[in-house]
């Protein structure tokens, strides 16, 4: 039986060099992080992808499928969530400050000034027990931004919600260069904050 339309997933290019992050994120932070984390999501995606085919097509006959569509979730979400990140940063010097346009509206009229909505994600991002990441999203069904924590990988694809600011929280994205100080990383982080691509994530709803 022949079937179509599973996908295959792709190490998209970094849209910068390893280094451009420096001093914010080290060299070797986005070296292990892209090639080695981001990359074994892709590949393991894939392959997770091969075994589901097999599944469907009757190939394989013993399977655990919550475990299947489980890690398929995670890897995937990781494929995504990874690709998200890096494009939602800039080289530093070219990244921070504050956003404008139809973001900077929203937020002031939600949050009252970007330095609340800054000290409230900064507040969620470091509320975040462990593993995670946090993510400004835009809620179609209310026109409003919402800020949400992350467990894991799991719970980003909420329907109707599409990410525009994203910070990942997991150790390898921060602790060979800060070790425990995850907020120091957060704080530094802003400095990198690419607004013209949270711009163009949420102008693609409006
Ligand atoms: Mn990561």
């Amino acid at each position: 039986m022949e079937i179509e339309g599973l996908h295959k997933y792709e190490l998209r290019p970094l849209p910068y060099s390893m280094d451009a992050l420096e001093p914010y994120i080290s060299k070797d932070i986005v070296d292990v992080h892209y090639n080695g984390h981001h990359k074994g999501y892709v590949n393991t995606a894939n392959t997770l992808m091969d075994r589901l085919n097999g599944i469907i097509k009757g190939d394989v006959t013993s399977y655990d499928l919550h475990g299947v569509l489980r890690a398929i979730t995670f890897n995937i979400n990781g494929a995504k969530l990874h690709e998200a990140y890096w494009n939602n940063m800039a080289p530093s010097g070219k990244g921070g400050g504050t956003p404008g346009g139809k973001l900077a509206d929203l937020i002031n009229k939600q949050y009252g000034s970007f330095d609340r909505f800054k000290k409230l994600f900064t507040e969620a991002a470091n509320s975040n027990p462990g593993t995670g990441w946090a993510l400004l999203v835009y809620d179609r069904e209310n026109s409003n931004l919402q800020i949400l924590t992350i467990e894991n990988h799991f719970m980003n694809h909420i329907a109707e919600m599409p990410t525009i600011l994203i910070l990942d929280e997991f150790e390898h994205a921060y602790y060979l260069q800060y070790k425990n100080k995850r907020a120091d990383y957060v704080a530094n982080w802003w400095n990198l904050v690419n607004w013209d691509d949270a711009e163009k994530r949420l102008e693609k709803e409006l």
